[in-house]
């Protein structure tokens, strides 16, 4: 018997009913979506700024912040249920440094919202696991960059390989696994040998494409293309349907499509302001408790000039939902503040470190 297979036996009934109905609510919160398009659909929310890795490509992460309080987060999450948002992932700098994060979770969960996570992996222990079933968590994703741990990415197969292992054991929750070529990463081939691992331990696996400091286009070299194919044929009914804007990226090539940050898809920053994404803090830079829905469906109309060269994955397959309809009757450039933006003051852009 392989190792996955003995991994899927275990499998208890009950989580296979949790993973039925977390689809069951996924398929209806996408059916909310198609049906009005004046909610968001996804926010990504920071809890901490503080990451306990250092990747030299990421610029979303600092050594020394505290962790936002939890009565501030909990009006935070309260505050993405008002505007009716379907999923609500959470991201950092390491949510797992966070010390209440599993309540901030139940609190998603008690708004019947769709919980996810980002994390490095590195503070993951079976009590944990078992805590984050407990609270409700639907999903998680790790990024992994490497085999071997190297000066750019300490986010490497060899050392998180231990934390796979207990996610299989214990985790009622759907794990994605997302490896990565581009931006730096030393040995394209790494990203072929941590899909296929994935996949043998019974998660999903998804490949991504490091974006430089703007979230802009980097194309993608010859060995880089070729192994980005491999491992995208390797577990083809894994992979995201919603991905078809990678094709572009791999070869250079700017994408046509309408992003609809700031509306279907937002990000929250550690202060509680909203921004259209990671990459671009400032824009619309609005506080979360004073966000409306006339300000979702005015970005949700607002085309962002930025849009043909992003890479950043999770908007792209957000904005899929409204392709076909809606033509954007307005355009910002994210660099320049918007006019009667309340925080163009206060906000900067981080760089890349
Ligand atoms: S990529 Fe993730 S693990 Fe690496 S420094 Fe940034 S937040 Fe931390
Ligand atoms: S196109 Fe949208 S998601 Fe991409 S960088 Fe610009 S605002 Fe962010």
């Amino acid at each position: 018997m392989t190792e996955r297979s003995s991994t899927l036996a275990r499998r208890s009934l009950p989580r296979r009913i949790k993973a039925a109905t977390r689809r069951v609510r996924e398929l209806a919160s996408i059916a909310h979506a198609v049906a009005s398009t004046s909610h968001p659909y996804m926010a990504h929310i920071v809890p901490m700024r503080r990451c306990n890795l250092s990747c030299t490509y990421c610029n979303e992460f600092d050594d020394v912040s505290e962790p936002v309080p939890l009565p501030e987060m909990l009006r935070r999450i309260d505050d993405l249920a008002r505007l009716g948002t379907s999923v609500i992932t959470i991201s950092g700098g390491e949510p797992l440094l966070h010390p209440e994060l599993e309540q901030i979770i139940a609190r998603i969960r008690h708004h019947g919202r769709i919980a996810g996570m980002i994390t490095n992996g590195y503070l993951l222990m079976p009590e944990r696991i078992q805590r984050l079933n407990r609270a409700g968590l639907d999903h998680m994703q790790i990024s992994i960059d490497n085999v071997q741990p190297d000066e750019v990415s300490k986010k490497s197969l060899k050392v998180l390989d231990k934390k796979l292992q207990m996610l299989a054991e214990h985790a009622n929750f759907h794990v994605n696994i997302n490896s990565v070529v581009g931006g730096g990463i030393k040995y394209p081939q790494d990203a072929l040998t941590i899909a296929r691992r994935a996949l043998e331990l019974g998660f999903t696996s998804t490949i991504g494409i490091i974006h430089d400091g703007d979230g802009q286009l980097k194309p993608l070299g010859g060995e880089e293309r070729r192994i980005y194919y491999e491992v995208k044929n390797l577990g083809k009914k894994h992979y995201s349907r919603f991905n078809h804007f990678q094709e572009a990226i791999v070869k250079g090539e700017p994408n046509d499509w309408r992003c609809r940050a700031g509306a279907r898809y937002i990000y929250i920053c550690e202060n509680g302001l909203v921004h259209y994404c990671s990459q671009q803090r400032g824009w619309p830079g609005t506080p979360l408790s004073e966000y409306r829905r006339q300000d979702v469906q005015r970005e949700f109309l607002t085309e962002k000039t930025c849009a043909p060269n992003c890479t950043i994955s999770c908007v792209h397959q957000v904005s899929y939902i409204d392709h076909w309809r809606a033509p954007q009757t307005s355009k910002i450039s994210p660099g320049l503040p918007p006019s009667g933006s309340v925080q163009d003051q206060d906000l900067v852009q981080i760089q890349l470190s």
